[in-house]
């Protein structure tokens, strides 16, 4: 089967005992029945330990206080891989931080954000990102249980066009990436219309184009990004209603301060503001500043989304929502934007390890909870549109 690997894949290490954030707390670890079945037949003392770490507030799982993980050892290295070997760590753990996506036809494969190390990776490879073919058996499980893949390639297609865009507007700024991401939000919602009376060649026979924005490189582009984040104007970076809406979901949380607490420190700082909000006048001041401050990083936000795209946008394939897909990641990306600037706005800078650090524990700590993407997304749009 054709492989598509992002370009990144290969060069992820984990760097187990010196790792600064390890991915071994935090975070429940899901167990499968093989997990499961494999662990009660071991003997001795670790039979013992498994059956204790499954029991807790999510019977069957380890680590639902999430916590550390109970077989983490003192040197930060995973005791049952020590005692048993890597086959023997849960699935999770096994395969954390890549991911394969079956879809029948070709597989992809990616490395996750939320791992440090690959964090590391992306922001030394941002200008590009690129899936690189080749011929292998797969490794996951069908991923989709879709079947046309003409519209598959009409996904794949316009995901390209908007990873070009993406990176053409990179070394224009603020400016022209906000008018990029409002394109291509707009296309979504221009998409959806069409499927849902029925044209579904839309992707194909439509295809994206930035116009009414530009006709070349982005003419008129202004040089800071619009701040207003009014209902009918740009979805980056996002407005003070939506940040408040979105940081009083479960993303925040006190119990993070035991399992994250590095993202947790980073919460505190919009935790600390008055009545746990900030208004809109400080924030669009904090976001002038910061992106004035750092121009450059408007290159890595262009590549955060192109990332995102590249893990998330094929979800068109079963879900066939483009504006829910689309819009998931404008949230993530503000999210993220909008925790630099306020880190930014209490420390007067932003190195790029903090930089690295914030993207990657918010990537770990929103992503995977399923319920409150729901919640985040409802808020957004409920301000938004
Ligand atoms: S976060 Fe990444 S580098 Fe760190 S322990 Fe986990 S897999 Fe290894």
């Amino acid at each position: 089967m054709e492989i598509r690997e992002i370009s990144i894949f290969k060069e992820f290490r984990c760097q187990g005992e010196n790792c600064p954030d390890t991915c071994c707390k935090g975070w429940i670890i899901p167990l499968t029945r093989e997990d499961r079945k494999r662990f009660l037949s071991a003997g001795g003392f670790f039979r013992f330990r498994f059956a204790a770490a499954m029991v807790g507030r999510r019977f069957g799982d380890f680590n639902s206080s999430c916590k550390y993980c109970p077989f983490l050892n003192i040197r930060g290295l995973c005791s049952i891989q020590l005692k048993y070997g890597h086959g023997f760590i849960p699935e999770t753990c096994r395969s954390y931080p890549r991911s394969y996506r079956n879809y029948g036809v070709f597989e992809e494969r990616y490395v996750d954000l939320s791992c440090i190390c690959v964090a590391g990776l992306f922001i030394k490879n941002y200008r590009d990102l690129k899936l690189i073919s080749y011929e292998s058996t797969a490794e996951g499980d069908l991923y989709s249980t879709n079947d046309d893949t003409g519209y598959l390639k009409d996904l794949t297609d316009t995901r390209s066009l908007f990873i070009k865009a993406l990176y053409e507007s990179e070394p224009q700024g603020y400016g022209c990436l906000a008018y990029v991401l409002k394109a291509i939000d707009d296309y979504a919602s221009e998409a959806q219309d069409a499927f849902i009376h029925g044209h579904e060649d839309h992707l194909r026979t439509s295809p994206f184009v930035l116009s009414p924005y530009s006709e070349t490189a982005f003419p008129g582009c202004p040089a800071k990004p619009d701040l207003t984040g009014s209902k009918t104007g740009a979805v980056f970076p996002l407005p003070a209603s939506a940040v408040n809406f979105l940081m009083n979901t479960a993303l925040v949380s006190e119990y993070l301060k035991y399992g994250s607490p590095y993202i947790y420190g980073i919460f505190r700082i919009y935790t600390d503001y008055p009545s746990h909000r900030i208004s809109a006048a400080r924030l669009n001041k904090i976001y002038e500043e910061y992106t004035k401050k750092y121009p450059d990083y408007a290159g890595y936000y262009a590549a955060y989304y192109v990332y995102y795209l590249y893990k998330f946008f094929l979800n068109c394939y079963e879900d066939y929502s483009f504006t829910k897909n689309i819009r998931m990641g404008l949230i993530h990306l503000g999210m993220v934007f909008f925790l630099h600037s306020i880190y930014f706005d209490k420390n007067g800078e932003l190195p790029l390890s903090e930089f690295t650090h914030i993207m990657s524990a918010y990537n770990r700590r929103a992503y995977f909870n399923y319920k409150n993407l729901d919640r985040m997304y409802e808020v957004f749009v409920a301000d938004f549109f």
